[in-house]
């Protein structure tokens, strides 16, 4: 039986993704050939890059806006590195909103190009809010964010005017929800949380932003070079490329990012409204910045761990542990986790509440 699966990443496609993805592994557009073993350089396979790249403009509304799209590797972690390798001036500096592990990382990479200045930090309080009221410096050369901090549970829901170029660490609510995604200059995401197969990593770059540093960049991380070979400076995550253009696809066919969001609304509603309700669980991250996409959430009395882990596995669900940083347990509603999956969930934290509240009220 298919599984609820809350993973945080990789984690659940749409299930028409990975039935044509298997039918393409074994014959890919009837030609006779698997996926797996075509050239990257074939007719059908530089049509799916080039179609991934324009669907992912037309989906964040950047069409004819002096972006590009592209398919990378390395994960977000290797733009950790290319964003300041490409956008801080040699003797520049830049500005960081440290929202969590992943800003974190992020701030490290930049450190060993420039000068880094850290304009805000929830870290005192292990990252449970977003800071505001910080100043971004008008001499930097660029300002990074990270959207939704999958680890946290908290998602920046708006974002700083400023007259430098704004970075965003979208990976893990990139397509989630409609936002004026003009107000970025460059926008990346691993592939493997909300658009596809793991291996391939989405950069969306405003093109008059690139080639200011002064730097000589190795060729495989400028930004240039990639967009110069329309994607293809090397081989690239051929399969990793299919799996999200047909996620694309299922999105367009949606209704697009406005339509999920509204879907991705009331799951989140749906989830939020039992862990405020129920006696027996807490959430972990301040109300206003709750994540839509990664609800963080604890037992009041840890030691009903088992008993509850023992109910919602029964249940069928997968995935739901927190992650280390935060304990407790960390529920991940991509944009192809139904709605029914989550009822499942508030489902079994009502009957936990009703076979345990009694015992919960004896151990406090
Ligand atoms: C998962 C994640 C990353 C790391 O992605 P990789 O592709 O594994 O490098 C970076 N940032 C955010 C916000 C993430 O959720």
């Amino acid at each position: 039986m298919k599984k609820h699966n809350y993973s945080a990443g990789p984690c659940i496609l749409p299930q028409e993704v990975f039935e044509k993805s298997a039918q393409a592994i074994l014959d890919f557009n009837h030609s006779g050939l698997s996926i797996l073993e075509i050239s990257h350089r074939s007719k059908d396979f530089v049509a799916v890059m080039e179609e991934a790249r324009a669907l992912v403009l037309e989906l964040l509304g950047l069409e004819g806006k002096g972006y590009q799209a592209l398919f990378l590797q390395g994960g977000a972690s290797l733009e950790f590195l290319m964003v300041p390798y490409n956008l801080m001036n040699i003797n520049g500096k830049a500005a960081y909103l440290d929202t969590g592990t992943w800003a974190n990382n992020a701030i490290k990479e930049a450190k060993l190009f420039g000068e880094t200045v850290i304009v805000a930090s929830s870290k005192d309080q292990n990252y449970n809010h977003i800071p505001v009221d910080y100043t971004i410096p008008e001499d930097a050369d660029y300002f990074h964010c990270t959207s939704n901090n999958t680890i946290f549970g908290t998602q920046m829901k708006s974002f700083p005017k400023t007259n430098v170029p704004v970075v965003c660490d979208m990976s893990s609510d990139i397509f989630s929800r409609t936002l004026d995604f003009t107000q970025f200059d460059l926008i990346y995401a691993g592939a493997q949380k909300n658009m596809g197969a793991a291996g391939a990593t989405l950069v969306v770059v405003k093109e008059e932003i690139l080639g200011k540093t002064g730097r000589t960049i190795p060729s495989i991380l400028d930004y240039q070079k990639h967009i110069k070979a329309e994607s293809m400076y090397n081989t690239p995550s051929v399969f990793a490329v299919y799996t999200c253009l047909l996620t694309l696809q299922w999105l367009k066919k949606q209704g697009g990012i406005a339509a999920i969001e509204k879907i991705n609304e009331a799951k989140a509603n749906l989830l939020y409204s039992e862990i405020d309700r129920n006696t027996l669980f807490k959430g972990t991250s301040a109300v206003a910045d709750r994540s839509f996409m990664n609800a963080t959430f604890l037992l009041e009395n840890p030691e009903l761990q088992e008993s509850f882990d023992k109910m919602w596995k029964e249940a069928g669900i997968s995935g739901i542990t927190g992650h280390r940083s935060v304990g407790g347990y960390r529920a991940s509603m991509y944009n192809a986790l139904p709605m029914e999956s989550v009822q499942v969930l508030v489902d079994v934290m009502r009957e936990f509440e009703s076979v345990f509240s009694d015992q919960s009220q004896l151990a406090q």
